[in-house]
């Protein structure tokens, strides 16, 4: 098959990582093809699962037309700097033109040892794999910019993890692009001022071609925009990304490196669920202080390109890294105040934006006084609103529950109703944002522990319902209801090595 490759990373930045193919391994299987993606991307899926197919989706064959290389980057892990990351495990394919004409990377991770492997084998086990896919299918379906995942594939190998033997499994990544923040941090530190120009400049073509090339303020802001936007989507849905290093964080604005993810159960903002974030730096609530961080990273590696007195630079550096707080305090505005039903572009009468930050900022103290389930609550009040107009309309019996639930937020829901005009009609619209299935941490490892033992059945319901998350079913309601309490005190996740 021929995937149409083109491979302008490899073409223009050749020298930025190492022209490798990946590693070929035992018996490639192909567990895992997401069809429409695969359509999407004009590739044939039913080749893709054939034995062609799956020879290149497990790193045995390199596929038509792709010039693989191991990317380089740098980057701040727990705030210090590491020179030298990189792929240690991920080949870059090359990239395709999607049907909607735009550029995507197609790349391989868990795909064999490269020169910035360090101690690592390259390689990937089954379950993180898994996890990528259901949880970035879950982003994306939930309207979150996010890579994607095209196919997991079984390299008929053991990989060897602290807790044993594991299944080897390669996963087929789609990006708008793997340029990160780091990537920048690797040539300011270690590149020429040449390199570091014709890096921003790529990086320009292929995100802001609509910027001026030495607009460099312009590509910092385009960036933080973008960075605005997914955190306070990431908080609106109770995402907590787990390991926000700066190379971890795309330059194009998408969800990346999906480790040690997890979703909220109780609304509990110090939340943490990494095993090695034993400091909470990554913690629900600390998520845009960490991307202005990351973006402060950002700007220094865009200084040297910009003339002007040193202190001046700096002192524009700053006021543009700390007007990221407002930045993302609107885009959380409108994430939050849709989840309540209120449009902030067309505020009801008599209600100023003021009045709407002081109604969610209530909401969700009283949430995590409460121990409240950060999803249901949302769904649960959009309930509500309908049964105050209609006695018979029909609750979801969790749901049911959780409005019993809803008891400690009766002082909230006065005030929050008073300003609701039409009830029937606010309540359909946050159902379209609310989300009523997330991948609930229990379900997650249900489905990736029977993945690991051969039985792919519980992964796959779990994935065709995490597609679904606004479309309530009947016999999908053990999907809605939060982990057991013992469960959801204990749980802790590991980064996907
Ligand atoms: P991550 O935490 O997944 O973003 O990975 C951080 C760095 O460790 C990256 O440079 C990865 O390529 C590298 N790495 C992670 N796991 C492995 C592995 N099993 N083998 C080689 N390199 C790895
Ligand atoms: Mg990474």
């Amino acid at each position: 098959m021929d995937w149409h490759f083109d491979n302008t990373y490899a073409r223009d930045l050749g020298w930025l990582g190492v022209a490798l193919a990946p590693v070929p391994v035992k018996e490639p299987r192909v567990v895992f093809v997401n069809e429409p993606l695969a359509v999407e991307l004009g590739l044939d899926p039913q080749w893709l699962r054939s034995e062609a197919g799956a020879a290149v989706l497990a790193g045995s064959a390199v596929a038509e037309g792709s010039e693989p290389v191991a990317q380089a980057y740098a980057g701040h892990q727990f705030g210090y700097f590491s020179p030298r990351l990189g792929d240690g495990r991920a080949h870059l394919l090359g990239e395709v033109i999607d049907r909607h004409g735009r550029r995507r990377d197609i790349a391989l991770k868990g795909s064999g040892r490269t020169p910035f492997s360090r101690g690592g084998d390259g390689r990937a086990a089954i379950g993180p794999v898994l996890r990528e896919v259901l949880i970035s299918e879950a982003m994306h379906a939930l309207g979150i910019p996010t890579t994607r995942s095209l196919a997991a594939a079984e390299t008929g190998e053991k990989v060897w993890r602290d807790t044993g033997p594991q299944r080897g499994s390669v996963l087929t990544r789609v990006a708008s692009s793997h340029l990160r923040v780091g990537t920048l941090e690797l040539v300011r530190t270690q590149g020429s001022l040449d390199q570091l120009r014709d890096l921003v400049e790529f990086v320009r073509q292929r995100h802001d071609p609509d910027l001026a090339p030495d607009d460099y303020w312009g590509l910092f802001e385009a960036v933080a925009d973008r960075q605005a936007d997914l955190i306070a989507r990431w908080m609106s849905v109770g995402f907590i990304h787990g390991v926000m290093n700066t190379d971890n964080m795309a330059l194009s604005g998408e969800t990346i490196d999906y480790g040690p993810c997890a979703f909220l159960d109780r609304y509990d903002p110090d939340t943490v669920y990494s095993s090695i974030d034993s400091g909470g730096r990554y913690r629900y609530s600390a998520q845009p202080t960490i991307a202005g961080w990351n973006l402060a990273r950002l700007a220094e590696c865009l200084l040297p390109l910009i003339d002007g007195e040193p202190d001046a630079l700096v002192e524009e550096a700053n006021a543009r890294v700390n007007s990221f707080a407002q930045k993302y305090a609107a885009r959380f505005r409108v994430h939050l105040a849709a989840k309540i039903g209120i449009d902030v572009d067309s505020l009801p009468e008599g209600v100023d934006v003021e009045q709407v930050d002081r109604l969610i900022g209530t909401l969700l103290s009283t949430m995590e006084r409460e121990s409240l389930d950060f999803t249901t609550t949302f769904r649960a009040l959009a309930a509500h609103l309908r049964s105050t107009t209609d006695s018979t309309s029909a609750v979801h019996p969790p749901l049911l529950r959780n409005s019993e639930e809803l008891a400690g937020l009766t002082d909230w829901i006065d005030a929050w109703g008073a300003i609701i005009t039409d009830p029937v009609e606010t309540a359909a619209r946050m159902d379209e944002v609310n989300p009523a299935y997330i991948p609930r941490n229990h379900l997650v490892e249900e489905a990736l522990g029977a993945a690991g033992s051969g039985d792919f059945a519980p992964f796959e319901a779990l994935l065709e319902v995490i597609r679904n998350p606004f479309t309530e079913r009947a016999e999908w309601a053990r999907y809605a209801e939060p982990a057991p309490e013992q469960f959801a005190a204990t749980y802790v996740t590991f980064c996907g090595t």
